[in-house]
Parts: structure tokens; C-alpha cells; sequence
């Protein structure tokens, strides 16, 4: 069985809501925006692999402070799996010794405390009894989907996305699919500025989902915290094609 904690699905902060971090067990984080403030220094360093969706700042804000949190205490390098161009964008705008240390030359080039690997569109790293694909997505930025299985089932994380063809042809072709979190950014009086960002509203999450295989449970994520509960009654009003329900920072989900 697979756990993942949802440590953060919101689409900002204020109050208690966390941005975009999930717990695959206890070693993979799934993005690592603000939710990883939730774990302990125990659980920070138990973390080897992070795969991001993207570089926007909601999926990466704690990726250098968790690295620093567990400086002098890691006997190996946190991993984090992402496409070339946000591995690109984390070395020219974050870990460029003015934002934030280069963690890849910390303590060492040789024993550093974080190392990146690409993963392009198909590829699949296996880590810790889990083979993580990525899948397409279309976004403002170079972006990824993940798909995690454990060999018996599958759940897909949509990452920051419009949808898009290529993204429900991938998800099609996944047999044991279980579960797909999907983002729903914008309520639908923000359409056009969803449409602009690349994001999902409303009424054009019901049209993706008219995609959807059979069978799936699809977890909403990404909500604004300001108009979350209309953003969440407007999708279920339009009664999309599949069993919908939001995702709730603090869950646990098991597959
Ligand atoms: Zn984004
Ligand atoms: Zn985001």
C-alpha cells in the first residue's frame, strides 16, 4: 500500500492553507511549496527524492530552506527529479549563491546535498518500490504531470495545467489508474484570467474531464483560498462526467 499525505493543496496561504506539497511514504515529495513546513526536522530528513511539476514559486518555495534544514545531518544527496528546463530555471534563479546557496557544490562537488535529475516526458524513474513517470502538461512554463504506481495501482497528479490532448492520451493509456488529482485554480469569474495562466476554471475542468476512463476518483486541488468554496460548488453544479471531490490538506491517501 501507498500512502501519500497531503501536506499542501492550495492555490496560496493565509489561515492554515499550504501550497502544493505531497508525502509519497515517507522519502518522495511530490513539489515542494509551503506544505513542507508541516513536517518535522525527523521527517525532513527522511525525504531522498523531490519531483516537481514545475518552477512557480507555489511548487518550489521550501526546496532550499528543507535542503538547509538537514545540512550536516544527510548522509546522501536529495534527488530532485524534474524536467531541463525547471532544473535550468532552479539553477539560474535560485541556487545561484544570491537567492540561495548552490546546494549541488555543499559541502562538496563531490558529497553534495542535492543533486538534480532530468526526466523527460515518458520516462520513468523507479525509487523506493515506485515507478514515477512523467507525463505531459501544458502550462505558462515548462511543466510535467506525474504518474505514481506501485504496481497494483496508479494516481496521477496533474501538476499546473490547462489539460490538453496529450495529457488524457497518456492518462488513457495507464491500466491500474486509480486516482487523479487535477488542479481547478480560478472560480469561473475568473475564466479568462484561468485561461491566460493556464489553469483550469470550472467549466473547462468539466469539459477535461469528459476524459477521464471510467472508474477514477478525481480529488480537486489547487483551490484559491478566497473563493474555494465557490470555485468548488460551481464545479460540482456542472456535475462533470466523473465522482469529484476536493482534496483536503492533512488527508491521507492510500492506494
Ligand atoms: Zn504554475
Ligand atoms: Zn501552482
Amino acid at each position: 500500500m501507498t500512502s501519500l499525505r497531503v501536506l499542501g493543496c492550495s492555490g496560496g496561504i493565509g489561515g492554515a492553507h499550504h501550497t502544493t506539497a505531497f508525502l509519497l511514504n515517507q522519502t518522495i515529495l511530490l513539489d515542494a511549496g509551503t506544505g513542507v513546513a508541516d513536517l518535522s526536522s525527523r521527517e525532513l530528513l527522511q525525504i531522498e527524492h523531490v519531483f516537481l511539476t514545475h518552477a512557480h514559486l507555489d511548487h518550489i518555495a521550501y526546496l532550499p530552506l528543507l535542503l538547509d534544514a538537514t545540512l550536516g545531518a544527510r548522509k546522501r544527496p536529495v534527488i530532485v527529479h524534474a524536467c531541463a528546463a525547471t532544473i535550468q530555471m532552479l539553477k539560474t534563479h535560485i541556487f545561484n549563491w544570491h537567492i540561495w546557496p548552490d546546494f549541488s557544490v555543499i559541502p562538496s562537488a563531490e558529497q553534495p546535498l542535492l543533486r538534480f535529475a532530468a526526466i523527460e516526458v515518458g520516462q520513468t524513474h523507479c525509487v523506493d518500490a515506485l515507478a514515477i513517470t512523467a507525463l505531459p502538461a501544458e502550462h505558462t512554463i515548462a511543466a510535467l504531470a506525474f504518474q505514481v504506481s506501485n504496481f497494483t495501482a496508479s494516481l496521477v497528479f496533474s501538476g499546473d495545467t490547462i489539460g490538453g490532448a496529450a495529457f488524457w492520451r497518456a492518462v488513457n493509456q495507464i491500466e491500474n489508474l486509480k486516482i487523479l488529482i487535477i488542479e481547478t485554480a480560478f472560480a469561473e469569474s475568473n475564466a479568462k484570467l484561468a485561461q491566460l495562466a493556464k489553469h483550469l476554471c470550472p467549466s473547462t475542468l468539466a469539459a477535461e474531464l469528459r476524459s477521464v476512463p471510467a472508474g477514477v476518483e478525481v480529488l480537486i486541488t489547487h483551490l484559491k483560498p478566497s473563493e474555494d468554496q465557490q470555485t468548488m460548488a460551481e464545479i460540482l453544479a456542472l456535475q462533470p462526467a466523473a465522482a469529484v471531490r476536493r482534496l483536503i490538506q492533512g488527508e491521507t491517501i492510500c492506494f
